[in-house]
């Protein structure tokens, strides 16, 4: 007798082989083999095989899903809640847990770095563009101002890296209008009890490079740019006249005069010793008026 046609052998549709029974793929299987995206035809019925295929590639795309909708909602989080990070790292800053600081400043910034989508030592000052973040400058800039300061003295060879990330990243971010007067004071400031002073005046030096130029006319006045008159006008120009749009001004025309004045005191030493004097009472009237700490 021949076999009846339920019982004959069926091809599965999907692996090609010889299936005694196929199984029924319903609705529900298919909408949720749709939800994963899966791109391949769906027949209507496989064999045992190929619909447990099916199945466990229903749960792993299910578990993927939820993995990624976990993490999404988490890279949201951080980002909402990367400015009380931020302002952690500053508490326990002030309170000298500096462990708990560099902890709280990289959590921050691998927050701002995920809601750039980027990693943290790709941030660069442009991201912030947007006039709702050109606020943040100021906190990133902080943030590895104390970073650079908390790696200074950590005596874990392992920090290493994350210092000369800290002081590449605050060459960057000091280097803006917004936040180089402020990182200026405080990088002088700090200096006295720097563990590392090269690098502190490396920072210095790049910040300072940037402006685009220098107290030409004291530096030549005073033969040096150390002399404490001329850090004076350093700190004037930095602290003072950048506030304020006519004192950035000022700024432009100096460095536009300045390099010719400075020329003449170069081949005069009796214009050199007058400029040095009128330079002298400028500066002791800047300092007084200004409350400007003199520097050496
Ligand atoms: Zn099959």
């Amino acid at each position: 007798m021949a076999a009846s046609p339920a019982s004959a052998v069926k091809e599965c549709p999907s692996c090609k082989r010889n299936a005694l029974d196929l199984l029924k793929i319903d609705t529900g299987m298919k909408l949720a083999l749709e939800h994963i995206e899966y791109d391949g035809a769906i027949p209507s019925a496989v064999c045992s095989n190929c619909y447990q295929d099916f199945t466990s590639k229903i749960s792993n795309g299910a578990k993927l899903r939820a993995q990624k909708i976990a993490k999404d909602e988490n890279k949201k989080i951080i980002w909402r809640q990367r400015l009380e990070l931020a302002q952690k790292g500053r508490e326990n800053m002030a309170i000298k847990n500096y462990p708990n600081a560099a902890m709280f400043y990289e959590k921050y910034l691998y927050g701002l770095a995920t809601g750039f989508d980027i990693e943290p030592q790709n941030l660069v000052p442009s991201l912030f563009v947007d006039v709702k973040y050109k606020k943040e400058l100021i906190v990133v800039c902080y943030a590895y101002f104390d970073l650079f300061k908390i790696y200074d003295h950590s005596s874990n060879p392992a920090t290493k890296e994350k210092y000369n990330l800290a002081k590449e990243q605050l060459k960057l971010f000091a280097n803006l209008p917004s936040t180089r007067p402020l990182i200026l004071r405080k990088l002088r400031n700090y200096k006295a009890s720097a563990n590392n002073k090269g690098a502190v005046d490396e920072v210095l030096k790049a910040l300072d490079k940037n402006k685009d130029g220098r107290c030409f006319i004291a530096t030549a006045a005073f033969g040096s740019s150390s002399a404490p008159e001329v850090q004076t006008f350093y700190v004037f120009r930095d602290e003072i006249l950048a506030r304020w749009q006519l004192g950035q001004l000022l700024v432009q025309w100096y460095y536009f005069l300045s390099p010719p004045l400075a020329k003449i005191l170069d081949r005069s030493s009796l214009a050199k010793k007058m400029a040095r004097f009128i330079l002298r009472v400028v500066a002791v009237v800047l300092r007084s008026i200004f409350n400007l700490k003199s520097l050496s």
